[in-house]
Order: C-alpha cells, then sequence, then structure tokens
C-alpha cells in the first residue's frame, strides 16, 4: 500500500471520529448545562421550601407562646429549627425590629436591622406591607437564601407594623452539593463519551476502513495483475458495492487493453507487411523501368531497321509502284508500332511526371496536312466525312515540340474517327486573337476536334483523362490502350493549358485546347518541298562518318544516305570512330551514344580537344530521348540530337542545317502550275521594282541558287516580304524559273 493511502486512510478515520466527537461533546455538554442548571433550581427551590417551612413552622409554634410571653420556649424552639440542616439562622422580631428570638443568641432585645443592617430595607418592606419575601443576599459574607415571613399578633396591638419570622439559610452548602452532583454526572458523562468513542473508532475501523484497506489493496494488485480479486469478508453495504463496481471497472480496462495491444500488433503487422509491399513495389517499379529503358532500346534498333529501310525502299528508283505499297504498309504497321513503345514510355514519364519538349520551328500548314492526311484515310474507310477547317490567319511556321502537338492531334483525330460511324469528324484550327499578345512574338491557337460519333456518358467524362480509362464497350476499345487522352492530358498541361471535353452520348463529342506558340524567326521553308524528292545536292560531295555498334543502324544510313551523293565511312566504337575521324576528316559524324569499349559522348569529348575537330558538326543519334540524354550530348560537344528510328527527311533537314545544303530535287512528274492566280498573289506584299531586277535576272538565266540568295536577301529586308520570298524560294527549288518570271513581270 503507498503511503498516500495510508495518510488518506488516517485521515478519513481521524475525521470521522472527530466528527463523531464533536457531536458527542456538543450533545454531553449541552446535557451537563442543563442538568447543572436542574439540579441548581431543584436545590434551590428545596432551600427555599424548607425556608418557608421553618419561618411558617416557627410561626405557627411561636404564636401562643409569644402572646403567653414565654420566651424560653420561644427561644428552644428557634433553637431547634436552627438545628435543620443548611440553616444559620432563624429569628422572630417584633413588630418594632426587636428581637425577639434569635438562635445561637441570648435574647437581647436588640433591634434585629442592626444584628443584619444589609437586610434592614427588606425587613422594614416585609413589616410594613405583610408579604412574605424571600430573597437571595450575603449575609456576613456569604451567600445566603433570606425568607421573612410576617405575621401578626393581637400581642403586638399594632396594626399597621407586623412581627416577623426570619430564616437564613446558607447557599454555600447548596452550591457546593450542586457542583458535587455535577462533577459526578460530568465524569460521567466523558466516561460515557471515551467509551462510546472508542466503540465506535473500533466499528468505524471494522466497517469501513478495513474494508477500504483491502479493497485499496485489491485494486493496487490488480494493476500488475490485469484481473482484480475481490476482497474477502465484505459486508454486504456500500463498500462491497463499489468492490463489485470497481471490480468491473478494472475488468472493462484489461479488455479495453486486451483489444488495443492486439489492435497495436494486428497494425504492426500490417505496417510491415506495408513496408514489405512498398519495399516491392520500389524494386518492381525499379526493375520495371530498367525494362521500359531496355525494351525501348531494343524495340527502337530493330524498328530503326524496318522503317530505315522502307525509306530507303521507297526512294529506290528501282522499286515498282506493288513494291511502293508493301513498303507504305511496312512503314505504316512500323510507325504505328512506334507510336505503341512511345506511348508506354510517355507513361512511365507520365508516372514520373518527367514529359519533356523539345521545340523546334516548323511549318504550321505542312504539319497540319501531313497529320490529318494520316487520319483523313482511316476516316475515308469507314465512310465518315472528314472536315479540315484550318484558320487563314495561321502563322507560317511557329516554334513548339512538333512531335509532341502532332502526338496530341492525332490521338484526339484517331479517336474522333474510331468512335463516329455516321457523319463526320470536323477538325478546326483557329487563330485566337488577344491583344495583349501583340507585339510578342507569340499567338494563340485553338485546336478543335468534333466528331458526331457515340459520344461520351457525363460521369465517365472526368475519367477519360486517367491511363488506362476507356469509356465505351470493350470491343470498340480493343484497338487503344487507354493511354492517349492521359499523355495528351499532360502534354498540353506541359505546353500550358488543358484538353477539355464536351460530349452528348449517341451525339457526338468535341475536345478542344488552346496553346500559346512562339512565331518561328527566319523561317526557311524547306518542308514545303518535302513532298518533292530529294536526288542530291550542290556542290562538292560530302563525307559523313557513321559510327554505331549495330550493323544494321549504320546500314540505314549508308541506305539512306549514299544515294544522295555522300561519301560515307563506317565504324562500330568510340575507339575506331577516332582512328577513322582522324584519317578521314568528315565533314559531318552522327555518332550512336550508347556503344561497348568507348561510348559516343566520350568520343565526342576526346574529338572536340583536337584542333582539326573544334567546328565538325556531330551529331547524337540515341534510341532514347530524354532531357538528361540530350544535355549530356550537349555538355559532351554534340551539335544536335537525333532520335532513332531515324526519319529520312527529318534527317535530311538536319543536315541541311549543318552542312549548308542545297537540295537538288527530282522534278515532279507532274506539271506544277506554272502561273500564279491573282488570289494568290492578294496576299503578298511584292517588294518594289529595284529590289526585285536581280531575282528576274538570275531567274533569266535560270541560276537558283542565285534566286535563292536573292529570296533569301529579300527576307532579310523587311519581315513583310517573306510569304513572297518563300514563295520565290518553293518555285526555285521546283527549278521553275518560268513561273518566277511570270511572277515578276507585272511588277517590273
Ligand atoms: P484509347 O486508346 O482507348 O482510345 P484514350 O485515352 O485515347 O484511349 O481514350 C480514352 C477513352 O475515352 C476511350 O477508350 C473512349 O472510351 C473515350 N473517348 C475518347 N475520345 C472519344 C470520342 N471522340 N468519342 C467517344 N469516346 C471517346
Amino acid at each position: 500500500m503507498n503511503p498516500q493511502s495510508k495518510s488518506s486512510k488516517n485521515y478519513l478515520s481521524r475525521q470521522l471520529l472527530t466528527g463523531f466527537g464533536i457531536s458527542l461533546a456538543t450533545v454531553g455538554l449541552t446535557t451537563l448545562g442543563l442538568n447543572y442548571f436542574l439540579i441548581q433550581s431543584k436545590l434551590e427551590q428545596e432551600l427555599q421550601q424548607r425556608a418557608q417551612s421553618i419561618t411558617q413552622g416557627v410561626g405557627f409554634s411561636t404564636e401562643g407562646l409569644i402572646e403567653l410571653g414565654n420566651t424560653s420556649i420561644i427561644k428552644r424552639i428557634v433553637q431547634n429549627y436552627a438545628t435543620l440542616p443548611s440553616v444559620v439562622e432563624v429569628a422572630i422580631v417584633s413588630p418594632n425590629g426587636q428581637t425577639l428570638a434569635r438562635s445561637g443568641a441570648e435574647l437581647q432585645n436588640l433591634p434585629y436591622a442592626s444584628i443584619h443592617p444589609e437586610l434592614a430595607q427588606v425587613l422594614e418592606q416585609a413589616a410594613q406591607t405583610g408579604a412574605e419575601t424571600s430573597l437571595r443576599t450575603t449575609v456576613d459574607g456569604k451567600p445566603a437564601l433570606v425568607e421573612i415571613l410576617p405575621f401578626s399578633s393581637t400581642l403586638f396591638g399594632t396594626r399597621d407594623r407586623r412581627g416577623m419570622t426570619i430564616a437564613i439559610l446558607d447557599v454555600e452548602e447548596m452550591q457546593l452539593q450542586a457542583g458535587q452532583t455535577f462533577s459526578a454526572s460530568t465524569l460521567t458523562l466523558i466516561v460515557g463519551m471515551s467509551v462510546i468513542l472508542a466503540l465506535m473508532a473500533v466499528m468505524i475501523q471494522r466497517s469501513i476502513l478495513q474494508p477500504l484497506q483491502r479493497l485499496n489493496q485489491a485494486v493496487t494488485e490488480s494493476q500488475s495483475t490485469d484481473y482484480f480479486v475481490m476482497p474477502s469478508g465484505l459486508s454486504d453495504n456500500e463498500i462491497q458495492f463499489l468492490a463489485q463496481t470497481i471490480q468491473d471497472a478494472v475488468t472493462a480496462r484489461v479488455q479495453a487493453y486486451q483489444q488495443i495491444e492486439q489492435e497495436i500488433a494486428q497494425r504492426k503487422q500490417i505496417e510491415a507487411a506495408l513496408q514489405l509491399a512498398a519495399l516491392a513495389a520500389e524494386a518492381a517499379n525499379h526493375a520495371k523501368s530498367e525494362f521500359l529503358a531496355n525494351m525501348n532500346h531494343e524495340l527502337r534498333t530493330p524498328l530503326n531497321g524496318i522503317l530505315g529501310y522502307a525509306q530507303i525502299l521507297q526512294h529506290d528508283p528501282a522499286t515498282t509502284s506493288k513494291q511502293h505499297k508493301g513498303l507504305e504498309v511496312i512503314h505504316q504497321c512500323g510507325s504505328h508500332l512506334l507510336t505503341l513503345i512511345n506511348d508506354i514510355l510517355d507513361l512511365s514519364k507520365l508516372e514520373a511526371q518527367k514529359m519533356d519538349l523539345y521545340p523546334q520551328d516548323f511549318h504550321l500548314a505542312n504539319f497540319l496536312t501531313t497529320t490529318v492526311e494520316m487520319c483523313r484515310i482511316k476516316a475515308e474507310q469507314k465512310g465518315v466525312a472528314f472536315h479540315y477547317q484550318p484558320d487563314r490567319n495561321l502563322p507560317t511556321a511557329i516554334h513548339a515540340d512538333d512531335k509532341r502537338l502532332r502526338q496530341v492531334l492525332l490521338n484526339l483525330l484517331s479517336n474522333a474517327v474510331k468512335f463516329t460511324d455516321f457523319g463526320s469528324v470536323t477538325f478546326t484550327v483557329e487563330k485566337v486573337e488577344n491583344r495583349q499578345q501583340e507585339n510578342t512574338g507569340f499567338t494563340r491557337l485553338h485546336f478543335q476536334v468534333e466528331d458526331t460519333g457515340i459520344g461520351i456518358a457525363p460521369e465517365k467524362l472526368a475519367s477519360i483523362f486517367l491511363p488506362f480509362e476507356q469509356a465505351g464497350k470493350r470491343d470498340r476499345n480493343s484497338e487503344g490502350t487507354g493511354l492517349g487522352l492521359a499523355i495528351g492530358q499532360q502534354i498540353v498541361q506541359v505546353m500550358g493549358s488543358t484538353i477539355q471535353v464536351k460530349s452528348i452520348p449517341n451525339q457526338g463529342s468535341t475536345f478542344w485546347f488552346e496553346v500559346d506558340v512562339a512565331a518561328a524567326a527566319d523561317w526557311l521553308n524547306q518542308s514545303e518541298t518535302a513532298h518533292q524528292k530529294i536526288i542530291g545536292y550542290q556542290g562538292e560531295r560530302r563525307k559523313i562518318l557513321v559510327i554505331d555498334d549495330r550493323r544494321e543502324n549504320r546500314a540505314v544510313l549508308r541506305g539512306m544516305l549514299q544515294p544522295l551523293g555522300f561519301k560515307l565511312a563506317e565504324a562500330d566504337d568510340g575507339h575506331t570512330g577516332l582512328d577513322t575521324a582522324l584519317q578521314m576528316r568528315p565533314d559531318l559524324i552522327i555518332t550512336d551514344v550508347m556503344m561497348s569499349g568507348m561510348n559516343g559522348l566520350e568520343m565526342t569529348r576526346r574529338l572536340r580537344h583536337l584542333p582539326d575537330f573544334a567546328q565538325t558538326p556531330i551529331i547524337a543519334s540515341a534510341a532514347s530521348l530524354s532531357q538528361v540524354d540530350v544535355q549530356d550530348a550537349i555538355d559532351a560537344g554534340c551539335n544536335g540530337f537525333f532520335p532513332k528510328p531515324i526519319d529520312f527527311t527529318g534527317l535530311l533537314s538536319e543536315l541541311q542545317r549543318h552542312l549548308e545544303l542545297q537540295w537538288i530535287y527530282q522534278l515532279a512528274p507532274q506539271t506544277v502550275e506554272s502561273s500564279v492566280t491573282a488570289s494568290q498573289t492578294a496576299d503578298w506584299i511584292v517588294p518594289p521594282a529595284t529590289e526585285l531586277k536581280a531575282l528576274y535576272r538570275a531567274a533569266q538565266d535560270g541560276f537558283m541558287a542565285d534566286i535563292q540568295q536573292e529570296a533569301d536577301r529579300l527576307k532579310q529586308l523587311d519581315r513583310q516580304y517573306v510569304p513572297f520570298a518563300n514563295k520565290m524560294l518553293e518555285l526555285s527549288q521546283r527549278f521553275d524559273d518560268e513561273a518566277i518570271l511570270n511572277l515578276l513581270q507585272p511588277y517590273l
């Protein structure tokens, strides 16, 4: 038992006993006071009665004797009465105040008032009034009760004065007696109270404190044992009830504890399992990322071969039209496979929030047309009308990530075609007039794809942008992966916007977004000629060194470039690449990045240390393309980065950029419109005649290079001449000097 409970126990017993003691003392003292008062008044009453009976007795027995004058008997009677207990003095006084008889003294006929002067006034009063008087006073310095009984006797013969019998009784003795009686009862009371208190202490101890003590001990023990043992010998009273309540509470508490402990143990188990699962998930995720990166690399390499050779053979003059169709199918399937690979790679980027953009300048109208053409064919195959409505005010060229933008548009367009069986798909591209953007070099473009297809249920509208979410029926979705919109949305978000959608089931859907794009400065319109076949380039033969550890990748580049007149050398790793470069001094190097032995970046770093290779253009061509890869390549000293599988047209424009090539095109078999209609020229601003002379001369002489030089000069002269100059360039690239002359003549 702890000290606190002990002291509280003592405190409780002390409190109880003090309480009882005070109550007992109060009752006892009150009783004592009352008792004392009663004893005293009873003794006083007795004293007074005795005094009265003495005075009456004396008066009665002496009346006759006084008449006879027998003083000796009177004196004896008085003496007799004076022997009674407590009697101090008995006396008979004549009406004139003379002492007729007085106990304890010889008759001397003295005036009684002179014997007891303190009684003089009372005696006089009693003698006159005749009233019996009883008073408490001090006689001879002692407390006394004086009883005066006046009487009249013929003997005295006076009418107005009376004789008196006087008895003086000792009060002190009576008080002493009362005191003795009071002391006896006080003692009895104290003893009685002590006994009662002792009995009570025992009772409290037995029936309250001891049971409480046992209860307390049981509760204390229950804290360490977790169960409550009911203390023995408790009487059936409140303490037992309290014990019962405590037992219930302890049982409930223990049960609650057990439950909490169980829950904690379970939670710990779950946490441990979760931790394991998280570790496993992390490991799996890591493995997945590694797998994706490897697969990406592994899949792109054979695709580079397939797509590369499809493109090479498409450009081969020996290819028949039947073979062309087959090659087209191979190219389309390969491209589709590439899209799937890209989607899967994008998904991992989406999960890691690592979607990057690689903006570049490109011709917008060409870009949109080629994108549209890819979907128009499918729409037409399904019998769905396809409307393409570009705004007339679209910028010629913009600076944006064309591959990503195409990816988004292709997804929206192919979805529209896929989910529409009747009616039409309408693709609108508009320039959003925005005054705030004036003179900022930025343009806001609004892209919208509207269809009259199956639509999307309202509750599915939000979830279609989540990965793997497909809103429609299985069979219709069998073509897709449910990733397109999730990736598209992420791309558009990185571009600073959001894809929005509205849809009515069975009526159709509209997807749209708006992005701000920068206008491309000094756009040289190469893409317009993309549909024309490049057969060579002007000027001396250029040497290109291709370094790649995969033979098929080297073969693709050789197949693409050799027919155009490039001199190619190959190396299969960085070391050989370095040696070959030193021997052949190439005009441009295309190198793979990941290679066993010395990799492409290390080789580039070493080459850049050699003065002869400080300026040689080096293009890194890798299967994976991330911001880190690009940055690494640039840091190592590469001038450009080109992804695999290699896009032929893209590669050519990259070569043109670095080697400043002038392509030679195969003349298109169809006759190009040689005249330019008034409506076409209406939009151009034509330079003044003086600026056109050199151009006209060059056209007359048929010097295409000069025409192109002049066109470039006009562009530099004023930006407003750019559309006109571009037209000149386009015509010169078609070697259509006649059309140029026709066009210039009206302005000279
Ligand atoms: P998927 O590869 O399945 O097309 P997406 O992410 O592109 O994946 O689209 C997700 C889902 O959104 C589709 O499966 C389809 O249910 C719905 N959806 C997208 N575009 C349309 C549309 N134009 N009409 C009807 N449903 C559409």
